[in-house]
């Protein structure tokens, strides 16, 4: 079983990058690549507890703002992470989402809602990329919502009063950004449009001109619908299909490997990376 989208508590993920590995072992997926919120902290030592016959993808999912306004992420496969430029470029996204934190939480306050970056900070991991999961922990501690999925629900979809952008790079220069680092590109849940305004079909034309890998077509946040319409786009642009969990430990419902890659196109997507990449033990 091959899992190419995994969160742990280097961003929002409740799992730290071992507990992962040792999940992963224990369920006996063949792949499991590394995911982080626009951070490639977790490498290392997700690397050092690998063993046995599992091999390690290490990448990130890179938080893309369209010229338009609308949110994308951009899987990272494979890529060299002593890349200066892409590291930089992760660097201002996680420098970014402070004063954008600091913005959600000032119109939280004003619409008379407690809670303070204090917090939020109480309940984030030391050096784990901030998000909104984090304020929702933070909203639950303070008796606010009862979960993260209410915190979303009620206070922090894409949607909400209460929501604000923060500065990322446009899905092309990801794009172009993980390519020059010797990795692929494979854009994430691109019709999950429970989170808010999405791209359509048109969109995807540029992007393979930039250079995208592939398309994360099986994610639950995409109905059969929309996965079968990803599909057909995939086949007419010839790019690689994926489908991933997109798993967060206990922070979201979802289960390692509930979604899953498909050999042949793994093994395609693993060799349009500069060179071999993937890490066995
Ligand atoms: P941010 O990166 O700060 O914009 O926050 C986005 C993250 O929030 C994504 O990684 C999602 O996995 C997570 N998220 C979105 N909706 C929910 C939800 N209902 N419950 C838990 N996490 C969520
Ligand atoms: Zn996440
Ligand atoms: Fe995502
Ligand atoms: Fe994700």
């Amino acid at each position: 079983m091959i899992d190419l989208h995994t969160h742990t508590n280097c961003s929002d993920g409740t799992d730290s990058p071992a507990q992962l590995v040792n999940k992963a072992i224990a369920e006996g997926l063949t792949v499991l690549a590394l995911t982080d919120h626009d951070t490639t902290s977790g490498w290392e030592s997700a690397q050092k507890t690998l063993r046995g016959d599992l091999s390690l993808a290490l990448g990130a999912e890179i938080s893309c703002l369209t010229n338009d306004g609308i949110s994308v992420h951009m899987l990272g496969l494979l890529f060299d992470g002593a890349h200066s430029q892409m590291q930089e470029m992760l660097e201002n996204t996680r420098d970014g989402r402070i004063p954008r934190a600091l913005k959600i939480i000032e119109l939280l306050n004003a619409g008379g809602i407690k809670i303070s970056i204090e917090d939020v900070e109480s309940v984030k991991p030391a050096g784990a990329t901030l998000g909104r999961p984090h304020i929702a922990d933070a909203l639950v501690k303070n008796g606010v919502v009862s979960s993260r999925d209410e915190a979303f629900t009620d206070l922090l979809h894409n949607n909400s009063p209460y929501y604000v952008a923060h500065l990322a790079p446009t899905p092309e220069d990801a794009i172009s950004m993980i390519r020059s680092a010797g990795g692929v590109a494979v854009i994430a849940h691109p019709f999950a449009s429970l989170r808010g305004k999405v791209l359509s079909a048109a969109d995807f034309l540029p992007l393979k001109i930039a250079g995208l890998n592939g398309i994360e077509v099986n994610h639950r946040d995409h109905s059969n619908d929309e996965r079968s319409a990803l599909a057909d786009i995939a086949r007419e642009l010839d790019l690689v299909i994926t489908g991933a969990s997109d798993y967060h430990g206990t922070g979201k419902l979802n289960s390692l490997g509930e979604n899953h890659t498909h050999q042949g196109q793994w093994e395609r997507l693993e060799s349009e990376a500069d060179k071999r990449r993937v890490i066995r033990a």
